[in-house]
């Protein structure tokens, strides 16, 4: 899934990843309409082959969030596709066709961070916070070609602070096995320490020093969306590829379980009836009613007995008062 405010390269950065032409007939609308326009969500199948391994993926795309006036509301559509697929593949999970699920839950979300701004804007922390719970959120900075080398070290050193201190939990690449190559390891070191991903993207081929790149040309030069110098778009896609089952095991183990328990929760909160209980727990019940009582009787005959002794103590003492008196006498 692709979030981000309109413009900040969403469309190009997809295309530049699967190499094709996602929304050759897109339509952008003017500032007027997008007052009033909702946040849709367009899912779209793309196929993408690394190092012979083909990958068929649903590609979503946020179109009009941040667009409006208010954006308060903006991602609740969002959240809302989030959770129908995930009720969706429990309905699977739960059916009769259980082998042949298919699998639409959103196993990572590339969140746009301008580059414009000096870190992280209100609505990037409340939409990080919304969904970092729900979904594997990989932030990026986008047209990252717009800032020099020291002002991307900046800006992500500013990001990742605010997202720590924001409580935001963002994916977390997982470390290698130790019985990897070293070439692995490095790599995903450098993986790593590259998020948020610094990234620019270009739906254009270029001719540089004989060679045919995708990138962007400007009057004084051109930015390779493939060269790891220029930008992380490389790192981008190698984390996309080689961690894409991790990506989908934590969708599974942390964020389908958290839908789940709390779709659980919810559903026995909400009955107006009693919630039905399990059986041990009604016989742990019965069981604590019958000693309630046992105790309540012990109660009742303690208190007659203290009241007996209180008594008798009494008699006993008008007893040795008459005694006193006699010796005194
Ligand atoms: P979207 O609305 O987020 O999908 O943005 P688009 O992909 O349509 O891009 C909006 C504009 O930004 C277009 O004119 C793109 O050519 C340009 N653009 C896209 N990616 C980059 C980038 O990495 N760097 C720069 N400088 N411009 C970009």
């Amino acid at each position: 899934m692709v979030v981000g405010e309109s413009g900040l390269g969403k469309s190009t950065l997809v295309n530049s990843l699967f190499l094709t032409d996602l929304y050759p007939e897109r339509q952008i609308p003017g500032a007027a309409e997008k007052i009033d326009k909702t946040v849709t969500i367009d899912a779209s199948t793309v196929e993408i082959e690394e190092r012979g391994v083909k990958l068929r993926l649903t590609v979503v795309d946020t179109p009009g969030y941040g667009d409006a006036i208010n954006n308060s509301d903006c991602f609740k559509p969002i959240i809302k596709y989030i959770d129908e697929q995930y009720e969706r593949y429990l309905q699977d999970e739960s059916g009769l066709n259980r082998r042949n699920i298919v699998d639409n839950r959103v196993h990572c979300c590339f969140y746009f961070i301008s580059p414009t701004g000096h870190g992280l804007k209100p609505l990037d922390i409340e939409f990080m916070r919304a969904l970092h719970h729900k979904v594997n959120v990989v932030p990026v900075i986008a047209k990252s070609d717009t800032l020099t080398k020291k002002e991307v070290w900046k800006l992500k050193n500013k990001i990742v602070g605010e997202i720590e201190e924001n409580g935001i939990s963002m994916y977390r690449i997982p470390d290698c096995d130790s019985d990897e190559d070293e070439d692995f390891k490095e790599q995903n070191k450098q993986i790593k320490e590259s998020m948020p991903f610094a990234i620019c993207g270009s739906s254009q081929l270029i001719e540089v020093k004989g060679r045919k790149v995708r990138g962007r040309l400007y009057p004084w030069g051109v930015v390779e969306v493939e060269n790891p110098d220029h930008c992380d778009f490389i790192k981008l896609r190698s984390m996309l590829i080689t961690h894409m089952q991790d990506l989908q095991e934590v969708t599974q183990d942390v964020h389908y379980e958290n839908f789940r328990s709390e779709k659980l929760a919810r559903s026995g909160g909400s009955k107006s009836r009693p919630p039905v209980k399990l059986k041990r727990e009604e016989s742990l019940e019965t069981k604590m009613t019958e000693k309630d009582k046992i105790l309540q009787e012990k109660e009742v005959e303690l208190r007659r007995m203290q009241e007996m002794l209180a008594k008798m103590q009494q008699q006993m003492a008008q007893q040795g008062g008459s005694t006193v008196k006699t010796q005194n006498l």
